[in-house]
């Protein structure tokens, strides 16, 4: 086993514990997605801003051949990472990208449109996972907008057995810190994909008061004192002292999202795609939306 050298580049004092391991909920989405929902309604609160998080991959092109045909969002913002395979984006605006290979697309939905995802692809292997960030209140209604981030734009953070790719947020601290492609304000989210090879190790200062979650997506990875296995997700407890995450590889290498933001603490209001504060404001964008006011 390859061994690399974390004593002297041990960062923290007090890693955050696992408070609770979480197996996915197997489901389908869309025309006939078949995905797993990793972070369920009934964690919406607890993981505070994220309000979904679901992980798809498959090599058979029947589970994903339909993609998600036009649907409207309102109230949040979508993160989707492709680890493999091509998906192209329409919406209502006029927009278009091919979402592709390690790239990620930023959606903040706002005050809501309308858009396609669909495989650009009739066979091969389809991967990648949709987050969901809540929007704090005042926001809610902002014009949409997207960000297409390919993977060559995507910042690394590197150390011998680990790379990590940086898509919020900061990966590292001090001087070595590498800032991520995307920075928000008020949840300041931490999104961070983490590789590593048999026996390494990343340590990521959080914010105390940050909710987080590592979803370990290949091989299994050692999170404060918890071994965590391939397709679970470690909700990391709260603690004051704490000063960070700390994941480590064994004998075999490992991938895994660590995520990380400042709770919205504000009231959540969901029906299907409609992310709000109030029911009246949900009745609202189901109002908006039949009257053709989404674009
Ligand atoms: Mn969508």
């Amino acid at each position: 086993m390859p061994s690399h050298d974390t004593a002297s580049t041990a960062l923290l004092q007090r890693p955050r514990q696992v408070e609770r391991l979480v197996t996915g909920r197997a489901t389908q989405d869309g025309a006939g997605v078949k995905l797993t929902r990793v972070l369920t309604h009934d964690l919406q609160h607890r993981l505070d801003p994220f309000l979904m998080l679901d992980a798809f991959g498959s090599d058979e092109a029947a589970d994903y051949i339909a993609g998600f045909p036009d649907h409207p969002h309102r109230g949040f913002e979508t993160v989707t990472y492709m680890i493999a395979g091509r998906m192209r984006h329409r919406d209502s605006a006029g927009h278009e990208g091919l979402l592709s290979n390690g790239g990620v697309q930023w959606m903040t939905a706002g005050r809501g449109l309308i858009h396609s995802e669909l495989p650009e692809q009739e066979e091969g292997r389809m991967e990648g996972f949709q987050l969901w960030l809540n929007l704090p209140a005042r926001d809610k209604m902002v014009d949409p907008s997207y960000r297409d981030i390919p993977a060559e734009a995507l910042p690394h953070w590197q150390a011998p057995g680990v790379d990590v790719t940086v898509i919020a947020g900061q990966a590292g601290s001090g001087d070595a810190a590498v800032a991520g492609a995307v920075q928000r304000p008020h949840t300041e989210p931490v999104y961070l994909d983490v590789h590593l090879e048999p026996g390494a190790v990343f340590e990521q200062p959080l914010p105390p008061g940050h909710h987080a979650f590592v979803y370990v997506y290949r091989g299994e990875a050692q999170v404060g004192g918890t071994l965590v296995a391939r397709q679970r997700m470690a909700i990391l407890a709260q603690d004051a002292a704490a000063d960070g995450v700390r994941l480590a590889a064994g004998d075999a290498p490992a991938k895994a999202l660590l995520i990380a933001g400042r709770p919205l603490r504000e009231p959540i209001a969901q029906y299907g795609p409609f992310v709000m504060n109030s029911h009246e404001q949900i009745f609202q964008a189901v109002e908006d939306f039949r009257a053709g006011r989404f674009g």
